[in-house]
């Protein structure tokens, strides 16, 4: 945001022009020091480009009339000083115009918002920036939303793809349930900052200006704990065992992330809790794979299987599936069953992908022998050569 950086940064001196010049004067000494610092002629000179950076945004703020008048009056209502010591809370209606010691009234959100860059949201921004590097003042402490947690958990094959509802077990930060999360003792209520009226921050009059800071009294939440609970110590927040029952959904993949809403730290005093991340590790499966949506399965076949035909008995996630193998069928050709894959997010399933692949009886003997041996006899007499016009002349 570059009002932020308005407040610190003179570009009337980067130009090394006056604070009255006029648009051609210091369009001419942008020019001019825009030439000399220019990166083709400075190369791997970091002054230089140093030099041309600020020149140029220098250049396009003074250049626009309508930003060099939104610099003059930044400038002109920091430079009455006294910022250093306060700090103002950002976002919500914590943060109060400016009341003019002499009468005049600015609002920071009309001005920065005429610029058409910032909202309200960003003007605490701005001022946590700036002030931030000053002191040790603390965040107002708004109740904040709770952090997020991230676990991991183990499921099978199937788990995963068929989907599964399972219990977890976390530790982490959770509403203290001795308070309900308000961080008083239980009979007790939290009550009203007399300091701030709840507000959360203190109006403050500086020179001539007023403006907002938290307040120190309850630390900007607005309210004050009298009579702590005894659990949490007027946190709200206990660590807590619990066990969630979490349902993976179906289709989820090795190294996928899971995301459930609410799930999470909780909140302090009563702020919405953040979310869980499950990570989800997949345990290979001995006969099933996956690519995709796609189920694959090898299944071993005889040779004359493949060569006479058949119909092979597969298993899929839900029962068995009759396969037909076309006579013929080479070693290592994958057969598609439509339908019987991985559930898809989007409904439906993918397909199961079947590998058909010859397994070599080890000792091959007796009348089997003998026959094969016939058959071999046979399938060179019927003239087939599984190396014909293979490798060619090599
Ligand atoms: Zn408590
Ligand atoms: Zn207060």
């Amino acid at each position: 945001m570059a009002q932020r950086e308005w407040v610190e940064k003179d570009f009337y001196k980067e130009l090394g022009v006056a604070s009255d010049a006029s648009q051609d004067e210091i369009k001419r000494a942008a020019r001019k020091i825009l030439a000399e610092n220019h990166p083709d002629r400075n190369p791997g000179n970091s002054v230089a480009e140093e030099r041309y950076k600020a020149a140029s945004e220098a250049k396009e703020v003074l250049t626009d009339p309508a930003k060099r008048k939104e610099y003059d009056e930044t400038r002109r209502l920091f430079a009455g000083g006294g910022f250093g010591r306060g700090r103002f809370s950002g976002g919500g209606g914590g943060f109060g115009g400016f009341g003019g010691g002499d009468g005049q009234e600015f609002n920071l959100n009309d001005l920065f918002d005429a610029a058409g860059q910032t909202g309200g949201a960003n003007i605490g921004d701005l001022f946590g920036g700036l002030f931030g590097r000053g002191g040790a003042q603390p965040r107002p402490s708004r109740p904040r939303r709770g952090n997020d947690l991230e676990t991991e958990t183990e499921l099978s094959f199937l788990e995963a793809t068929k989907g599964v509802a399972m219990p977890l077990r976390l530790t982490s930060p959770a509403p203290c349930t001795n308070c309900h999360g308000s961080g008083a003792r239980p009979g007790t209520s939290p009550k009203v900052c007399p300091t701030c009226n709840g507000a959360g921050v203190v109006n403050r009059n500086q020179g001539a200006f007023g403006f907002s800071e938290p307040c120190t009294e309850c630390r900007g939440s607005g309210s004050i704990i009298e009579h702590p609970c005894d659990e949490c110590r007027g946190t709200g927040v206990t660590t807590r065992t619990r066990t969630i029952n979490v349902r993976i959904p179906p289709g989820v993949e090795d190294g996928q992330r899971i995301r459930l809403a609410g799930q999470g730290e909780a909140g302090l005093r009563g702020a919405p809790s953040g979310d869980l991340y499950v990570t989800v590790h997949v345990r290979p499966d001995k006969v099933f794979g996956r690519n995709g949506d796609d189920l694959t399965v090898t299944v071993p076949v005889s040779f004359h299987e493949l060569a006479l035909g058949t119909t092979l008995s597969v298993p899929t996630l839900e029962g068995k599936v009759g396969v037909r193998v076309p006579k013929g069928t080479s070693d290592g050709r994958i057969l598609r069953v439509r339908g019987r894959g991985v559930p898809k997010r989007s409904g439906g399933n993918g397909d199961l992908l079947v590998t058909v692949k010859v397994a070599v009886p080890p000792n091959l003997e007796g009348e089997a022998a003998e026959a094969l041996e016939a058959y071999a006899k046979a399938e060179r007499a019927s003239g087939f050569d599984p190396r014909a016009g293979w490798a060619g002349s090599r």
